[in-house]
């Protein structure tokens, strides 16, 4: 692996696996592109050396070949706006002739973007022949996909082993995911914090038994919470319980004790009598829910006591969300959260925020631009903290 700051690509043809995969809508426009915003300094680092940047996504999923409403022809004049009105060339294949020649003769400084990958079967399937027909396009490759980045496909991973180590690059969007994760899990300057929330105990177990081994505190709240609770003995009334992840929890209770991780459940509850914004709601503590109520939000007494330890934290990673934050009448504890986060980052502490719920909760919010690291990558973030290899990572590295 080479360092892609320092690498000049004067002359070529740079293979740059992206992740496109933004959400569009019936008219086919793009509602959110904070991914393609995302990948647009390496884009740019690439051009401005005078390279050919070739541009490799998927978006989608497409289940039987090419459908125009997955192609990436509908990203490209954004992608030209974006890059302050270059030209970007499309291919309306990924592999193939056409791809090869308009890549080969492309000029110093332009932009290709080739066709979805995944209108080939074999992309998905890590097929090592697909790979090297990817390969073939470029001189160099860059991988700047961290959302893909746990998926052992052709162009994410596979790919990687038809490049030399000279030859092959994170992307400064990678650059920046690896350096905020390795940071937060291998780096980390004490007390750290992990806040913990969400729906599911089972999404979560791995990663919480990961930080056992290195966070100092583990805030859980959100839906998950209260199978703790139960497990404990406690009334949860109706709220969400996984009953066959009650020991689950109390060993993690138990590791935690051994490991001398002290692990925060919220103290009392918003409850409410129906999974609804016009709920009859009230704060109650979570483990004496009456029967036909349900906690959908930590409540006052619990957000004081997270806040607390938040403000004397120095690393905080926060995963999902502390309620039904969708809703406004639920929202309150994840947006205290987000502040005390806020807050804590402000005063000093480094503040990785990442997985999906909780990205879209601070940026509700508008807090995305005071805290350390708001993470492009869900699953592979998660992945990444429960202690795996990422195969995007890996590929690069060796
Ligand atoms: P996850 O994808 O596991 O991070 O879970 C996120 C989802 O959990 C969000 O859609 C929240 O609305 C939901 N959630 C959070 N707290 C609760 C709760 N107390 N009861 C039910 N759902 C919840």
């Amino acid at each position: 692996m080479t360092n892609f700051s320092k690498h000049n690509f004067k002359g070529q043809k740079a293979l740059v696996r992206v992740d496109f995969n933004v959400p569009l809508n019936d008219k086919l426009e793009i509602t959110d592109d904070s991914r393609m915003k995302a990948a647009i300094p390496t884009i740019q680092k690439i051009m401005a050396d005078g390279g050919k940047v070739i541009l490799m996504s998927h978006l989608g999923r497409p289940k039987n070949g090419p459908e125009d409403k997955f192609s990436l022809k509908h990203l490209v004049k954004h992608l030209s706006e974006l890059l302050q009105g270059a030209t970007v060339l499309f291919a309306n294949d990924c592999v193939g002739e056409q791809a090869y020649l308009t890549a080969s003769m492309m000029r110093e400084g332009e932009v290709l973007m080739l066709e979805n990958l995944r209108f080939y079967k074999e992309e998905q399937k890590g097929d090592e022949a697909f790979a090297q027909k990817l390969a073939a396009l470029g001189d160099v490759w860059v991988n700047d996909a961290f959302g893909t980045a746990h998926r052992a496909h052709a162009s994410t991973a596979v790919i990687g082993q038809y490049f030399p180590p000279e030859k092959k690059f994170f992307g400064l969007l990678m650059q920046n995911e690896i350096s905020s994760a390795e940071k937060v899990l291998h780096k980390s300057e004490k007390p750290f914090a992990a806040i913990i929330g969400g729906a599911k105990v089972s999404d979560k177990i791995l990663i919480i038994e990961n930080l056992l081994d290195k966070a100092t505190d583990i805030i859980i709240g959100g839906g998950m919470a209260y199978t703790f609770m139960k497990a404990q003995g406690g009334k949860i009334g109706n709220s969400l319980c996984e009953d066959d992840r009650l020991e689950t929890a109390l060993q993690i209770l138990e590791k935690a004790k051994q490991k001398n991780v002290h692990i925060h459940l919220p103290s009392d509850s918003v409850i409410a009598d129906k999974f609804s914004n016009d709920a009859d709601s009230k704060e109650a503590p979570s483990n004496e829910i009456p029967n036909g109520w349900m906690g959908l939000d930590i409540g006052s007494k619990a957000i004081n006591d997270f806040a607390a330890i938040l403000e004397k934290s120095k690393t905080i990673l926060w995963n999902g969300p502390m309620g039904v934050f969708e809703m406004t009448k639920f929202q309150n504890g994840t947006k205290a959260i987000a502040l005390a986060v806020a807050a804590a980052t402000q005063k000093g502490a480094f503040s990785l925020v990442g997985g999906g719920d909780s990205v879209a909760a601070v940026n509700q919010f508008d807090l995305a631009a005071k805290v350390s690291y708001v993470s492009t990558g869900g699953g592979a973030l998660l992945e990444y903290f429960e202690g795996k290899q990422l195969p995007g990572i890996a590929a690069v590295e060796q």
